[in-house]
């Protein structure tokens, strides 16, 4: 199984070792010929605004709708869950506009621009550490969202079918069960 990560801008090689770690190849993707050869995506955290920018530059945005069109997954991580959002507050215009969910970024205020905890996220277990930076939150899912992971009452963790997002950065500790819980995804849609 390959795993790619989306390679224009952010948190890659994290994301790589940990896919191994959880027993898949992990690929950098940086030409939209790329995705023909996997089997998953994840968009890694960065900043949203200009990974969304090199997104259009690149001729992912069609590339990666007609990926997912095809029922293949992705996982959003933190810009990456503002990537996927069908709506981002306060901001006119959404990016890949995939998953049925609202975000809104920076949304954890200055005091608590970066934390770590550990979460009780649904289908991997009760202890899983997050990490997060100047992190987005969900403020509204549709129907078909289903809820892994909450935070003080703030939704930071979601599915839609074949498509995973996080407020956090599961990449940055060494723990990959949300990796594998994302492969497991994978496996089913192969
Ligand atoms: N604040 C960033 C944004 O709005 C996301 C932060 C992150 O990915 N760590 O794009």
């Amino acid at each position: 199984m390959r795993i790619g990560v989306l390679a224009l801008q952010g948190a890659v090689a994290e994301h790589i070792a940990l896919i191994q770690k959880a027993g898949a190849e992990g690929v950098a993707i940086k030409r939209t010929e790329q995705l023909d050869d996997i089997d998953g995506i994840i968009i890694p955290g960065g900043e949203s605004t200009t990974i969304g920018k090199l997104m259009r530059t690149y001729q992912f945005i069609d590339a990666l709708r007609e990926f997912s069109r095809q029922g293949k997954p992705i996982f959003g991580t933190c810009a990456g869950m503002i990537i996927l959002a069908k709506e981002i507050k306060g901001q006119e215009e959404p990016h890949l506009a995939l998953m049925d969910i609202q975000v809104e970024r920076n949304a954890f205020g200055r005091q608590r621009e970066s934390f770590e905890t550990d979460l009780d996220i649904k289908g991997i277990d009760k202890d899983v550490r997050a990490v997060f930076i100047r992190a987005p939150l969900i403020e509204r899912v549709g129907e078909g969202v289903d809820v892994l992971a909450t935070y003080r009452d703030t939704i930071v963790a979601a599915r839609q079918g074949h498509l995973l997002a996080a407020s956090f950065h599961p990449e940055l500790t060494d723990d990959e069960r949300m990796h594998a819980y994302f492969l497991d995804m994978v496996r089913e849609t192969r």
